[in-house]
């Protein structure tokens, strides 16, 4: 079926022919049209399945009348949990619309840079507002723009947005919201507790459920789960790197310092590696992302700052070199890999501490991994450290920000 034949308008459709997209994704197919109609839209659809310009494209298409040019105002709103994901949505925004005859302005509201610029572009209006919650509740309470002539709201990744950690802020924004807004959220999971605020926050919603009732699991995507101990997993994640052919790698760990400690010792096997996560400059961060993405370096150690939404192109490996805290972590975090029907490959390592727990996310998502050793790497440590109930996985631990998100919310009850 060609794009057109969604109802999108031709310098949209040639586009996507130009970008080499032969047809479009079945998110696509059922998403493009329900936005174009002005309907609310609740997709659910596997990692890299085409997501964004299933509600990029019927946007830019909604957009093609001129903006009245009032002040600060803003008609179509999209809210992510990362700042790389919104600056990646920023550069789809461009690819997509770079056809149309009318020049659409989009500003990317994020914090970790300075607020003058954004407040500068902000001025005359906006018609796509691309932000994280925090900065744009920042611009927001200093005038910046106003949210009264929003007339299309997105969350991506928009479990992540309904969660606690986003909670209080969500329900801010919506406050300044009008009150009918074309509501569109995607994600590639929706776990039960969010399911009632979605359901809240959506009128009749088309629903788009792609692909995922047999298993949430891609079907391109391989796994390997190698027992080891803990000590051994940096040694073992270079005897990897050195035997095996894997041009990119992207490692995740648990925390800011497992990644900088991780590329330390990768740096002294003189393997090309850098570090992202949220201590880091913003600088620092999208500098790692784009050496990384322009293969000027091999391996990318990540927190799960870089678990959702983030599109490497042709990534063939992810390392669970931790695992994540929760199973639907597990399937974003291996979604950045086996993207947009290509092949992929996880590989987990487990030790004594964290068996149970990839047990946990096995049973979660139905599939077994069969375990294996490494000679050299095997494991020798079989039984877990006493005291440690949850074999090292410390369950939903808040991060810095939910914590600090926590604290401002009890502070406002008072
Ligand atoms: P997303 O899930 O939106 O991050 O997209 C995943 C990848 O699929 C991106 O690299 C897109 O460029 C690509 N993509 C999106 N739509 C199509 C399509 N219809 N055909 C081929 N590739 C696509």
């Amino acid at each position: 079926m060609p794009f057109a034949a969604l109802g999108l308008s031709s310098p949209l459709a040639n586009t996507a022919a130009e970008l080499g997209y032969n047809e479009p994704t079945p998110v696509q197919v059922a998403a493009i049209p329900a936005v174009l109609r002005g309907a609310d839209v609740w997709a659910c659809a596997a990692t890299g399945s085409g997501k964004t310009a299933a509600f990029v494209m019927p946007i830019l298409d909604r957009l093609s009348a001129p903006r009245a040019t009032a002040e600060r105002t803003v008609r179509v709103l999209v809210l992510v949990p990362t700042r790389e994901l919104a600056m990646q949505i920023a550069s789809a925004v461009k690819r997509y619309g770079r056809a149309l005859p009318l020049q659409l302005k989009t500003c990317v509201l994020i914090g970790g840079v300075s607020e003058n610029p954004q407040m500068m572009a902000l001025r005359g209006g906006a018609d796509i507002v691309i932000a994280t919650p925090g900065r744009l509740l920042d611009l927001l309470r200093k005038n910046a723009l106003t949210l009264d002539h929003v007339q299309v709201l997105v969350l991506d990744e928009a479990d992540r947005m309904l969660s606690l950690g986003f909670g209080d802020e969500l329900a801010d924004v919506r406050g300044l919201l009008p009150p009918v807004v074309q509501t569109l959220l995607f994600s590639a999971t929706f776990p039960p507790k969010v399911k009632a605020l979605a359901e809240e926050l959506l009128r009749d919603p088309m629903r788009v459920h792609v692909g995922l009732d047999e298993s949430p699991l891609l079907a391109t995507l391989a796994q390997r789960a190698i027992e080891t101990d803990v000590a051994k997993r940096t040694p073992l994640l270079v005897n990897l790197l050195r035997t095996l052919d894997w041009p990119q790698v992207l490692v995740f760990v648990a925390s800011r310092y497992g990644a900088d400690h991780v590329v330390e010792k990768l740096a002294n096997a003189r393997i090309t590696a850098a570090a992202l996560h949220g201590e880091l400059s913003q600088g620092r961060r999208t500098d790692a992302l784009a050496d990384f993405k322009a293969r000027r370096i091999q391996v990318l150690v990540a927190t799960d700052v870089a678990a959702r939404g983030i599109d490497i192109a042709s990534l063939p490996v992810v390392v669970n070199y931790d695992l994540p805290r929760s199973p639907t972590d597990y399937l974003h975090r291996v979604g950045r890999t086996a993207r947009a029907g290509e092949l992929g490959l996880a590989v987990n390592l487990l030790t004594v501490e964290n068996d149970a727990h990839f047990r946990l996310i096995e049973k979660r998502h139905q599939f077994v991994v069969q375990r294996e050793q490494i000679a050299g790497f095997e494991r020798t440590i079989h039984t877990p450290p006493a005291g440690d109930p949850h074999g090292g996985i410390k369950g939903k631990r808040p991060n810095k920000k939910d914590k600090a998100r926590a604290a401002a919310a009890a502070a406002t009850r008072k």
